[in-house]
């Protein structure tokens, strides 16, 4: 076991030797970083390997570890870890979820806000099995008030997502010709706020 430093902070990792052509990265349960990398592969080469991918290695850090660093009288807002304020509750979560939706579309691209219905509405509810839903007959976006509690990024790539399948209505090729030039890493968030939401009690 080695360790390196992302952000000040020592993180361990081990090196597994496979005959592979290119280095892989992947978080061990514990928030051990582990790397398959070819026998050839110098520790410098592995660990500027590391330091490439340190952004993702620490939002997935933080996922993991998540549920161990929220200490009691604490909650996630936005990706923050404050005091909860008295009473707080989904609700709450609620609340900021349809918030941040409404200024949100304030600020989209032009070309994204004119394909959407004038009579655009937002709901917010905590759903187990999907971040959002856009229904195309009443016009209305439901986020999932869970997203309150992480990183904006993740709102964001979700709101986006679920506004295009008003022009888009499937996941085909013209779905995400609109959606990668406004989230170009939607699918490394994606898979990112999976392993959030599995870390995530609610
Ligand atoms: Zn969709």
């Amino acid at each position: 076991m080695e360790t390196i430093l992302l952000g000040g902070e020592p993180i361990p990792y081990v090196v597994i030797k496979k005959q592979n052509k290119n280095a892989y990265l992947r978080l061990k349960p514990d928030g051990t970083i582990a790397i398959t990398a070819n026998p050839a592969f110098s520790q410098a080469r592995i660990e500027a390997f590391i330091l490439r991918n340190a952004d993702r290695i620490r939002r997935a850090r933080r996922a993991i570890l998540q549920k161990e660093s929220l200490p009691a009288g604490m909650i996630r807002l936005w990706g923050k870890t404050i005091p909860a304020p008295a009473g707080w509750s989904e609700a709450d979560y609620k609340r900021e979820t349809l918030a941040a939706a409404s200024k949100a579309v304030e600020t989209l691209p032009p070309a994204l806000r004119k394909t959407l219905p004038k009579d655009l509405s937002f709901r917010a509810r905590l759903m187990r099995t999907r971040f959002g839903s856009c229904a195309l007959a009443t016009h209305a976006v439901t986020m999932n008030s869970v997203l309150a509690r992480y990183d904006r990024v993740f709102f964001d790539a979700i709101l986006i997502h679920e506004l295009i399948h008003f022009a888009h209505p499937d996941h085909g090729k013209g779905f995400y010709g609109a959606l990668l030039p406004l989230v170009p890493d939607y699918r490394r968030i994606r898979k990112e706020l999976g392993v959030l939401f599995r870390s995530t009690e609610v």
